[in-house]
């Protein structure tokens, strides 16, 4: 087999045995690498109604064909688990030298279940499994971790992806942290957390040959050089705190938790003040030539990487104005190991509910809006569960739910997971695909804004038809994600699907055709969708908070434009008709059958929703 080592790597931390199982290579056809092959594997390998903070809820690393080709962009790892903060599926990516090594490791995919007794980390080196003591290694972050592992082994160059104080406390939207890089969205590190599995270290040296390793440079060559070209100036210029200016402009960044749609401080959080003030450096992930990252210098000369998503929700969704406290706080989650978008979320529900009179050891902590203080204060107690923060760490939907009152309607949340820092009243095809993710309320399994922002539709309106803008999306990303490919060198193909069959064909030696590619990506969608359903999804599942349906939008361009309860009943429709769901939102067998998800028992199936499919 090329460009896939063909192995997993189980662990199971309550024996401390680990095991290797063949992946079979019409496995990873169907599914790939990454996100999809994770969903697969969680699939088959999480029982049916498994608690997240179970044992048995396997926490799953994957690899992907593409890792360690040398394209640009791809080192990347995908994690995938049962979420604790939406009980459904939680598939995130994270990058860099981390990801090069575990495709190193000689395995495709590492499934770690089971709990350890006592705080623990995983070494995998020289094709063998330790499980070694970290109670040392206890209430330390994720590069104080690396840093101390590297050092006991003296091995400056292994590669540790570890949690933060967060993950030991099971905070429901903990990160896995490496390099400054982030496991970020559903909590994964929660779950890692509740194994007692601190950090997992890693090196290898063997890598899967690849077919046409010529072929590969002369495509590498060439995506390298786009990357380069104005197809990325907006990720190379500025990064993505870019975002930010032309939001505001729009009428689509959230502030005050979604009680506004601008942001009156908007340029003094701006990446274009942020760079003339702020800025330290650019950096990257390995393997990439676009390095869109950007570290900016505290008032201490401390360095802090910031993206838009986690400028927006430290900033203007809790009213912060001051670049030093979002600098700051975006620190401390670090730090932690806290996802930026739940943590801002939640704090921003917290101060609504404290303004409103509902939460008065919010208030009395000092949680208001604008007050950095607050935050501040707030990020190191959530990561410990100590007082309020032990509310706070459930996360906005949960915490709404234990305090009752209207406040369940303020916490802006999908499924649970917290709104990223897009509008979606004044981009409606981003609401339909918010709606209806199987991560919740997340911004990269589809690009469904980009039909909104590129004016290929009217972004203030909706129809039926958003339906299979956001379906064709999901199916993209999907692809991009099992490949893996970074969303930000997205531009730089000209025919995304029989460029990118091309180079897996180039690797792997397969004939995937530029059809098959997009089937994959609808196999991968569909079973997201099957596994969430199999863990009690509900139609009501697929919705908005009640707020972006009932208030029109405040403030901004737009100010006046709403999305009803109907326009968004009708875009929902659309979409499950194209993707071939029943009007209730369920994947029929006849779904199944068409892309090969299922063979049928001798005895006849009755319901697609109770049945394990069982591999391929
Ligand atoms: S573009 Fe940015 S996120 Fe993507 S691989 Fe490069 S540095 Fe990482």
């Amino acid at each position: 087999m090329y460009g896939f080592h063909g192995r997993l790597l189980q662990i199971d931390l309550t024996s401390g045995k680990s095991s290797q199982h063949e992946l079979q290579e019409s496995r990873l056809r169907a599914f790939l690498g990454g996100i999809g092959l994770g969903t697969s594997l969680l699939y088959d390998y999480a029982p049916p109604g498994v608690e997240p903070f179970s044992p048995d809820n396997p926490l799953i690393f994957t690899s992907a064909p593409l890792v360690g080709t040398g394209l640009t962009t791809t080192a990347k790892f995908g994690v995938i688990t049962k979420s604790p903060l939406t009980g459904f599926i939680g598939d995130s990516l994270s990058s860099s030298h981390f990801a090069l090594e575990l495709k190193r490791t000689g395995v495709d995919s590492l499934v770690i279940t089971g709990q350890a007794a006592s705080l623990v980390y995983i070494l995998i080196s020289d094709q063998k499994v330790e499980i070694r003591d970290a109670a040392h290694l206890r209430g330390k972050s994720p590069n104080e971790t690396q840093a101390a592992i590297r050092a006991e082994l003296n091995s400056p160059t292994i590669r540790v992806a570890a949690i933060g104080v967060a993950g030991e406390h099971r905070v429901r939207f903990a990160t896995i942290s490496n390099e400054g890089r982030h496991a970020g969205r559903g909590g994964a590190g929660a779950v890692m957390g509740s194994k007692n599995l601190k950090a997992i270290a890693i090196c290898g040296d063997r890598v899967p040959l690849v077919c046409d390793s010529d072929g590969i440079a002369v495509i590498a060559t060439r995506l390298r050089q786009r990357s380069l070209s104005s197809l990325t100036d907006k990720y190379r210029n500025i990064g993505t705190v870019a975002n930010l200016a032309v939001f505001n402009r729009l009428g689509v960044l959230p502030a005050h938790n979604f009680q506004q749609s601008t942001f009156d401080d908007a340029e003094a959080l701006s990446g274009e003040t942020l760079s003339e003030t702020n800025f330290a450096r650019r950096h990257g992930c390995a393997s990439c030539s676009i390095r869109c990252e950007r570290l900016f210098k505290s008032l201490n000369g401390e360095e802090q990487r910031l993206e838009y998503e986690t400028l927006f929700a430290l900033g203007p969704l809790c009213g912060i104005k001051e670049p030093e406290a979002v600098l700051q706080a975006a620190r401390l989650c670090d730090q932690y190991g806290m996802d930026t978008i739940s943590t801002g979320g939640t704090l921003a529900w917290a101060m609504e509910c404290a303004e409103k009179g509902l939460l008065p050891e919010a208030q009395n902590f000092g949680l208001c809006f604008g007050r950095p203080e607050g935050i501040l204060s707030a990020i190191p107690i959530i990561a410990a569960r100590q007082g309020l923060g032990a509310l706070l760490a459930e996360g906005s939907r949960r915490a709404a739910l234990e305090i009752g009152g209207d406040s369940s309607d303020w916490a802006m949340h999908v499924k649970g997971l917290e709104l990223p820092g897009y509008e979606p009243r004044g981009l409606k095809t981003l609401a339909l695909g918010l709606a209806v993710s199987p991560r919740g309320a997340c911004h990269n399994r589809s690009g469904a804004y980009e039909a909104d922002f590129s004016g290929e539709v009217d972004r203030l309106q909706s129809d039926s038809g958003r339906g299979a803008l956001v379906a064709a999306s999901e199916d993209y990303a999907a692809v991009l994600d099992s490949l893996i490919i970074c969303k930000f060198l997205r531009k730089c193909f000209t025919d995304f699907y029989g460029e990118a069959a091309e180079l897996l064909n180039r690797v792997t030696g397969w004939d995937c055709s530029a059809s098959e590619l997009g089937q994959i990506g609808e196999r991968i969608q569909v079973t997201k969708r099957l596994f969430n359903q199999r863990e009690g999804w509900r139609p009501q599942d697929d919705w908005l908070p009640p707020r972006l349906l009932s208030e029109a939008l405040p403030t901004g361009v737009a100010q006046g434009v709403a999305l009803t309860a109907t326009e968004l009943k009708e875009m929902i429709r659309g979409y499950y008709e194209t993707r071939g769901l029943d009007e209730n939102g369920l994947v029929p067998l006849k779904k199944l059958r068409e892309l090969e998800l299922f063979k049928p028992p001798a005895d006849g199936i009755k319901s697609c929703q109770a049945t394990k499919h069982d591999g391929y």
